[in-house]
C-alpha cells in the first residue's frame, strides 16, 4: 500500500490547482497523490479540453498566492471591457476596467494550455505524484486514515481524500454524499471564432430569445464562444456546416465585432446545476465541480471552485500533521457554506431571468440592465461577484 498525506481524486482544474497550492503553502512538507484517468497530451482529457474560461480578479489574486499566476499570465488574454445586452431591446450595461481602477476586469485562459502548464509544474515537485491513467474504484474509511483502491489494483492510504472528480463524482457516489440536481434543459455550444474587427479586450454577453451568447477575447484575435441553446436547437446548430453556423451566429449576435470570419471545432455541454449540501464527511472533503457545478452564464464555476481550494488549503495548514482531522474539515465546511450557496442561487436566478421571453420578464430585465448601468449602488454587488472579490 502506498502511503500519502493527501489523496486527490481528479487531476483537472480543481485537483491540480489544489495539489500545487497545498504543496506551495506547506513548504512542500506534505506528500500528495493525484489520481486522474486521462493524460493531458491526448485531446480526450475532459477537464483540459479546448474550452476557454474567464478568470476573475479574485481568482488571479489567489493564483498569485500559490505562485501560479506569473507563468499563466504569459498565455492569458486581458478582459478590458464587458458589454451585456439584450437582443432587439434597449437595455445594455457596460463595465470598463477604469471603473474598478484595474489593468483588467479578468483574464481568459484556454484550459488545454493550463493543463500543459500544470503538468510541467507538477513534474518539478517531488512530493506530488500523478497516478495516471487511473481512477478511484473503492474507498474504505478507518479512524485515522482512508484506504483507496484504484481500477488498476493499486492501493493507496491517506489521512485525507479530496474529491475533485467533477460533478458526477465517483468518490461522492461511493460514500453516499447526496447531490441536488437541476436540469436547465439547455446545452452550451462552444467554438473558437475568428472575427473581422480587433476585439481590443472586449467581452460580450448577449441575451437572445434562444439563450445567452458569450464571446470572450482570446489570443491571436480569436474569440471564445459559449452559446446556450435548448437541446433540440443545439443539436440542429451542431449539425450545420461552418458557413450556415456563422450565418446563424451572426444573426443572433449582430455585427458589433464585424463579420465572423472562421469557426473552429465545435463542442457541446449539457447544462445542469449540481450542488452538494455536505462538502465534507469523515476524512473526506469535496472541491470544485464535485461540490457544485454551475451554469456558465456568469462564468462563476472555477472562480467559485478556487475559493474552495484556497479555504481548504488554509484549513489544512492549521493542523498540518493531520490534514484530515475533524477540526480541519469542520473549519472548511463552515467557511464555505455561505459563498457556495449564494453564488449558486445568484447564478440560477440569472439563468431563469435571462432565458425566458415572457413580456414582463423582458421589460424587467431591460429595466434591470439600465438600472445596473446607471446606479452605481446596484452595479457594485454584481460587479463584486463578477470580479470574484468575495470574502471567504
Ligand atoms: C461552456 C463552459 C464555460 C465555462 N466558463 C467558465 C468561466 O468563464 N469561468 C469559470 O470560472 N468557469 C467556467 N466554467 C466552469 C469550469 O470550466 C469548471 O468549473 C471547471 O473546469 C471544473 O473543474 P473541476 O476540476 O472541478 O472538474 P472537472 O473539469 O469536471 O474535472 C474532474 C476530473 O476528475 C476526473 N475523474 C472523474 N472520475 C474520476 C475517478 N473516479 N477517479 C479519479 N479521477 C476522476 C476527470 O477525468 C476530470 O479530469 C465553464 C464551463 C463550461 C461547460
Amino acid at each position: 500500500m502506498k502511503q500519502f498525506d493527501i489523496v486527490i481524486a481528479g487531476g483537472a482544474m480543481a485537483g491540480m490547482t489544489l495539489a500545487l497550492a497545498i504543496s506551495k503553502r506547506s513548504a512542500h512538507s506534505l506528500s500528495i497523490a493525484v489520481v486522474e484517468p486521462y493524460q493531458v497530451d491526448y485531446n480526450a482529457h475532459p477537464g483540459f479540453d479546448s474550452r476557454s474560461i474567464a478568470l476573475s480578479l479574485g481568482t488571479i489574486s489567489i493564483l498569485k498566492q500559490f505562485d501560479l499566476w506569473e507563468q499563466m499570465s504569459e498565455f492569458a488574454t486581458a478582459i478590458k471591457h464587458i458589454h451585456v445586452s439584450d437582443r432587439g431591446h434597449v437595455g445594455a450595461t457596460e463595465i470598463d476596467r477604469q471603473e474598478v481602477g484595474a489593468d483588467a476586469l479578468g483574464y481568459v485562459v484556454e484550459l488545454n494550455d493550463v493543463g500543459h502548464y500544470y503538468n510541467n509544474k507538477v513534474s518539478q515537485h517531488k512530493q506530488i505524484q500523478i497516478l495516471c491513467p487511473a481512477q478511484v474504484k473503492h474507498i474504505e474509511r478507518l479512524q485515522s486514515e482512508v484506504h483507496i483502491t484504484l481500477n488498476d489494483g493499486q492501493l493507496l492510504a491517506g489521512k485525507l481524500l479530496v474529491a475533485a472528480d467533477g460533478s458526477m463524482s465517483t468518490c461522492c457516489e461511493l460514500l453516499g454524499v447526496e447531490q441536488d440536481l437541476h436540469d436547465f434543459k439547455q446545452v452550451a455550444v462552444t467554438a473558437n471564432i475568428k472575427v473581422a474587427q480587433a476585439h481590443q479586450g472586449r467581452a460580450f454577453e448577449r441575451f437572445t430569445s434562444s439563450g445567452p451568447i458569450a464571446l470572450l477575447p482570446m489570443r491571436e484575435q480569436r474569440m471564445s464562444l459559449v452559446w446556450c441553446l435548448e437541446p433540440d436547437q443545439a443539436e440542429k446548430t451542431m449539425s450545420l456546416g461552418d458557413a450556415k453556423f456563422k450565418e446563424s451566429l451572426q444573426s443572433a449576435f449582430g455585427w458589433r465585432l464585424g463579420e465572423f470570419e472562421a469557426v473552429g471545432n465545435r463542442s457541446c455541454y449539457p447544462l445542469q446545476q449540481s450542488y452538494r449540501q455536505q462538502n465534507t464527511s469523515h476524512r473526506f472533503a469535496i472541491v470544485g465541480n464535485a461540490a457544485q457545478a454551475l451554469h456558465p452564464i456568469a462564468g462563476q464555476g472555477f472562480n467559485l471552485g478556487i475559493r474552495d481550494i484556497a479555504t481548504l488549503t488554509e484549513s489544512i495548514l492549521t493542523e498540518i500533521d493531520d490534514p484530515g482531522a475533524y477540526s480541519v474539515l469542520s473549519q472548511y465546511k463552515h467557511r464555505r457554506d455561505q459563498d457556495r450557496s449564494m453564488t449558486a442561487s445568484l447564478t440560477s436566478s440569472l439563468v431563469h431571468i435571462f432565458s425566458n421571453d415572457y413580456p414582463t420578464l423582458r421589460v424587467a430585465r431591460n429595466l434591470g440592465l439600465m438600472a445596473v448601468d446607471n446606479v452605481s449602488m446596484l452595479k457594485a454587488p454584481l460587479l463584486i461577484r463578477t470580479l470574484g472579490l468575495v470574502a471567504r
